[in-house]
C-alpha cells in the first residue's frame, strides 16, 4: 500500500476540547445546580496529579483506605460538629427520607470516620489506626470561586494516639502533599485548649467581645452567646479588627495543652515546616481540642490567607470518640485537603501538571476481512498494555489518518486486505509519515521498540 502524505496536522489539545463554564441550557430547570461543579475530562489530569501525591504520602505513612457513606444520620453531625457551628446551622443538606428518618449529606468526613471507628470496634486494633478517605462533601454555603456546595476532600485521620508527634506528622503530611504538587504554602497553627482550660478562656473572650458588641456584625452578635471563638475568624473587617485585640487562646492554655503545643512546634521546627502562629485558627467546630491548623498558598512571596481560602485544614479532637460512645480518652487528630481548591491553585500558579496518558497508537482498517482482524488485534494490543484507539466505522483511509492526526498519536497501524493475506501490517510513523511493512507476528516486539521511551512525566 503506498504511503500517503499526512493530512494537515491539527492536534487538539485535551484542555481545549471542552468549553469552560456551563452554557445556558435551552430546557429550563435542568441546568447545573447553583454552587455545583462538573469535573470535566480537561480537569482529570489535575485530579489524578493530586490523588497521586496523596497516595504516595498516605502509602509512605502507612495509612489504610476507608469509605464511609455520604449519607449519615443528621444527629451524628449535630452531636459532633456541633449544633451552633455555621456548618450545622446554615449549611447542611438535610431531609427526611421515605422511612421518616432525618438524614444529611455529609458536610465533612471526620464524624463518619469517627463513627465507623467506634461502630467497628477499631479500638481493638493496634493503635493508632491511620485511615484516609476520598469523596464528596456538601455544604450549602454562598458559592464563589473556590467555594462550592459540593466539593471533594481527601481526608486523613490518626485515631488512638495523643502524642504531639501525631499532630506534627499530619501537619507535615498536608504540607508535603501541597509541596509535592508544586505549591508553595505556609502553615497557620494554633492551640485552642481543652475542656479543662477553654471555659476560662471562653469567659474572658465573651467579656471582651461584649464590651465591643455594638461594633460586631449581626452574625457575630449571635455567635457571642453560642460560639464566641468563631468571631475570631469572621471575615467582616470590623470584626477582624476587634478580634485582633482579643485575648488569645495560647495565653490561657493549661499546662498539658501548653506542653503539647510546644512539642508540636518543636517537631515542626525539626521537620523544617514553615509555619506562623495564628490565634485566628479556631476552626469553629465543637469537637476540636488543642492543635488546629490551616494551610495557605504562597504566591510570588505573598500569602493568600482569609476565611475559606485554606487549601488544607485540620486539628486534634480528643473528645470525639468518647462522645460517640467509644472508649473514654481515645485521642485523635486529622486533616482534609480540598481537591478543587488545590486544582485552582495549580492553575493560578501555572504549576507544571503532567498530561494524562493519551493513546499511543491508532489502528486504521480497510475492507471487511481487515475490519474483522482489527477487532482481534485491538484486544491483543490492549492486553499488552497499549493505549490504542480505532475507528471501525470509517472506511476511507484518509479520514482515518485525519482522525489519528487529531488524536496526536505517535503511530498508526494500517491493516488492509493485502496485509491480511500476507500476514503483515503497515506501521506508520505519524511525525515523519514514513511507513514500514511488519510481520504481524513480530508486531508487538516492533511496537515495544518504537514506544519504549514513554516519557516518565506522563501519568
Ligand atoms: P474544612 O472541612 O472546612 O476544614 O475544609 C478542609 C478543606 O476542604 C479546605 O481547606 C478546602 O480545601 C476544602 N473546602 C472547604 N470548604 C470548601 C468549599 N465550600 N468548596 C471547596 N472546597 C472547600
Amino acid at each position: 500500500m503506498p504511503a500517503k502524505k499526512n493530512p494537515k496536522k491539527t492536534v487538539i489539545k485535551k484542555d481545549e476540547k471542552y468549553v469552560d463554564g456551563p452554557r445556558k441550557m435551552k430546557a429550563k430547570g435542568l441546568q447545573l445546580l447553583k454552587g455545583m461543579k462538573d469535573v470535566l475530562p480537561q480537569d482529570q489530569r489535575y485530579w489524578q496529579f493530586i490523588f497521586k501525591a496523596c497516595r504516595r504520602i498516605s502509602n509512605s505513612h502507612c495509612f489504610d483506605w476507608i469509605e464511609t457513606p455520604i449519607l449519615e444520620s443528621t444527629n451524628l453531625f449535630i452531636r459532633t460538629t456541633g449544633k451552633d457551628s455555621d456548618i450545622i446551622k446554615k449549611e447542611m443538606f438535610s431531609f427526611t427520607d421515605q422511612g421518616g428518618e432525618n438524614i444529611s449529606l455529609r458536610p465533612e468526613m471526620t464524624p463518619g470516620i469517627a463513627r465507623a471507628y467506634v461502630e467497628h470496634g477499631m479500638i481493638n486494633l493496634p493503635q493508632p489506626v491511620k485511615i484516609f478517605s476520598y469523596g464528596p462533601v456538601f455544604r450549602h454555603d454562598k458559592p464563589q470561586a473556590g467555594r462550592y456546595r459540593q466539593f471533594s476532600q481527601l481526608d486523613f485521620e490518626i485515631l488512638g494516639d495523643g502524642a504531639p508527634a501525631v499532630d506534627a506528622e499530619l501537619i507535615s503530611m498536608s504540607y508535603f502533599i501541597l509541596h509535592d504538587v508544586g505549591l508553595e504554602t505556609n502553615v497557620h497553627v494554633n492551640s485552642i485548649g481543652c475542656p479543662a482550660c477553654r471555659p476560662q478562656y471562653r469567659r474572658l473572650l465573651v467579656d471582651y467581645f461584649r464590651s465591643k458588641r455594638k461594633n460586631l456584625c449581626e452574625d457575630c452578635k449571635e455567635r457571642l452567646n453560642k460560639n464566641p471563638m468563631r468571631i475570631l475568624d469572621c471575615k467582616e473587617e470590623a470584626c477582624q479588627e476587634i478580634g485582633g485585640e482579643a485575648p488569645q487562646t495560647v495565653d490561657y492554655l493549661c499546662d498539658d495543652c501548653k506542653t503539647h503545643f510546644m512539642k508540636v512546634l518543636e517537631h515542626l521546627d525539626e521537620a523544617d515546616i514553615p509555619y506562623t502562629l495564628d490565634p485566628k485558627i479556631v476552626r469553629g467546630l465543637d469537637y476540636y481540642t488543642k492543635t488546629t491548623f490551616e494551610i495557605f498558598l504562597v504566591q510570588k512571596g505573598e500569602e493568600k490567607t482569609g476565611r475559606q481560602t485554606a487549601l488544607a485544614a485540620g486539628g486534634r479532637y480528643d473528645g470525639l470518640i468518647e462522645q460517640l460512645g467509644g472508649r473514654a480518652e481515645t485521642p485523635a487528630c486529622g486533616f482534609a485537603v480540598g481537591v478543587e481548591r488545590i486544582m485552582l491553585a495549580l492553575k493560578e500558579t501555572e504549576a507544571d501538571v503532567p498530561p494524562l496518558k493519551q493513546a499511543d497508537i491508532f489502528l486504521a482498517q480497510l475492507g471487511v476481512s481487515a475490519r474483522k482482524q482489527a477487532v482481534r488485534l485491538l484486544e491483543e494490543l490492549r492486553e499488552e498494555g497499549y493505549h490504542i484507539k480505532a475507528n471501525l466505522v470509517k472506511d476511507s483511509l484518509s479520514a482515518q489518518l485525519g482522525f489519528a492526526n487529531k488524536l496526536g498519536v505517535k503511530i498508526t497501524l494500517i491493516l488492509g486486505q493485502k496485509e491480511v493475506l500476507d500476514k503483515t501490517i503497515l506501521v506508520r510513523d505519524m511525525d515523519t509519515g514514513s511507513q514500514e511493512i511488519v510481520d504481524i507476528n513480530k508486531l508487538i516486539p516492533d511496537l515495544n521498540k518504537r514506544l519504549k521511551k514513554i516519557e516518565e512525566s506522563i501519568i
